[in-house]
């Protein structure tokens, strides 16, 4: 068993609470990590295999995540052990369980994440009456039906591109993953313009240098099919390689790593995924002159969009929150990384840092 203080540092955590509840057959944990800044805001995962670790490592992304977004909010996970495709009373059962369990654990507010959705946070709402990433029907702004993560990716493209002297206007765009961020983040892009020219999804991928149809691509996928299944489409190997000029990895983890980097041919890498990279890949991409966002800075679109949810605002101040906010980091990262010579992720740590320790600095006991 891993010991719970092997990851207190001098940010965090401020508290790990594990729940277990035998006659529903709960088994889960919380990590409050650090909300020197206010409560914290990050999402419910349900898997069969989660852990204290991964959740840690995932409390302390929205630390940083929330801090850079500059919201008034600090950075929390919960795990919950189980399938996710359970039968739904079950699976009711247990959040409804989860969420009761830490009901007077006010400085950790539920949102969606991997296994679970807004039904899921409608039923913590009712428990406990405090959850974002609502349904619309519970005054919540559905932030993946919407496309909030994928707007912010489309802003962090055109900022990062407009900076190396790309327009999005006829841009070669990859996206890895056609779920809820590269779905929409394909969606926006060719909104300004830019050709996607190469998608996947978990059964494979598909190129076309003279730009998919997106709208095409969202209806196949509506109807549950795969983007292998477009007509006309062909087969591709992957979309790291992609001969393009904008990459976006929207799937899985650590998909861009020291044996594939050297194969990747975009001039620019926006991170929609959470760490999709590696820190070697990341390291090597810089050393190679092609610039990427890190994903806390890219991403953030979904978790601004709860934050405001949270605060009573509408889906049309979200939008412009999500723009202003993730123009602006991208921006700053861009400068802080070319002035001091440092990795963008370096300069978005640092970014982060900045303000999380200014809030700090005014607590009496630092985090809380
Ligand atoms: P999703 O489940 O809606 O979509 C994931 C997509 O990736 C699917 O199209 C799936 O087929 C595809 N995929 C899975 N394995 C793949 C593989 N090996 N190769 C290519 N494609 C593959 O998930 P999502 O909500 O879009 O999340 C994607 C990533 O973005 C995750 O890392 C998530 O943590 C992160 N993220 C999501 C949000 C959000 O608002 N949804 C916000 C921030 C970060």
């Amino acid at each position: 068993m891993s010991d719970p203080f092997s990851f207190a540092d001098e940010l965090g955590p401020k508290k790990i609470i594990h729940v277990h509840n035998p006659s529903v057959g709960l088994r889960g944990i919380l990590v409050i990590d650090n909300v020197a800044i206010g409560p914290a805001i990050g999402g419910l995962r349900m898997a069969p295999d989660v852990s204290l670790e991964e959740c840690f490592r995932l409390a302390r992304a929205m630390t940083l995540k929330n801090a850079a977004a500059g919201l008034s909010h600090g950075g929390g996970k919960s795990v919950l052990f189980g399938d996710p495709s359970m039968p739904a009373e079950k699976k009711e059962q247990l959040i409804r369980c989860m969420a009761s369990t830490l009901r007077e654990e006010s400085d950790y507010i539920f949102g969606p994440d991997m296994g679970t959705n807004e039904i899921c946070m409608g039923w913590v709402k009712d428990e406990i009456g405090r959850s974002v990433g609502l349904p619309a029907a519970l005054g919540g702004i559905p932030l993946d039906e919407i496309g909030a993560t994928g707007l912010g990716v489309m802003h962090a493209c055109d900022v990062a591109a407009a900076s190396i002297g790309i327009s999005l206007s006829g841009a070669r765009i990859a996206i890895q993953g056609f779920g809820a961020v590269g779905k929409h983040a394909a969606r926006f892009l060719a909104e300004k313009g830019a050709v996607i020219s190469a998608v996947s999804d978990s059964k494979g991928a598909i190129v076309n240098p003279a730009g998919i149809d997106v709208a095409a691509l969202i209806a196949l996928k509506a109807a549950g099919k795969s983007v292998t299944e477009l007509p006309g489409a062909k087969a591709a190997a992957d979309v790291v390689s992609a001969d393009c000029d904008i990459l976006i990895p929207a799937a899985r983890p650590d998909v861009i790593h020291e044996q594939n980097v050297e194969s990747v041919r975009a001039k620019l890498v926006v991170s929609g995924a959470n760490i999709p990279m590696t820190p070697g890949a990341e390291k090597r991409l810089h050393e190679k002159g092609i610039l990427y966002i890190p994903d806390f800075i890219a991403n953030a679109g979904g978790v601004i969009c709860a934050a405001m949810e949270y605060h009573g605002s509408t889906k049309t101040s979200a939008f412009e929150s999500i723009e202003e906010k993730i123009r602006a980091n991208t921006e700053e990262v861009i400068r802080q990384s070319s002035k001091a010579g440092i990795l963008p992720r370096q300069a978005a740590v640092n970014l982060a840092l900045s303000r999380l320790r200014h809030a700090m600095s005014m607590r009496r006991f630092a985090l809380f």
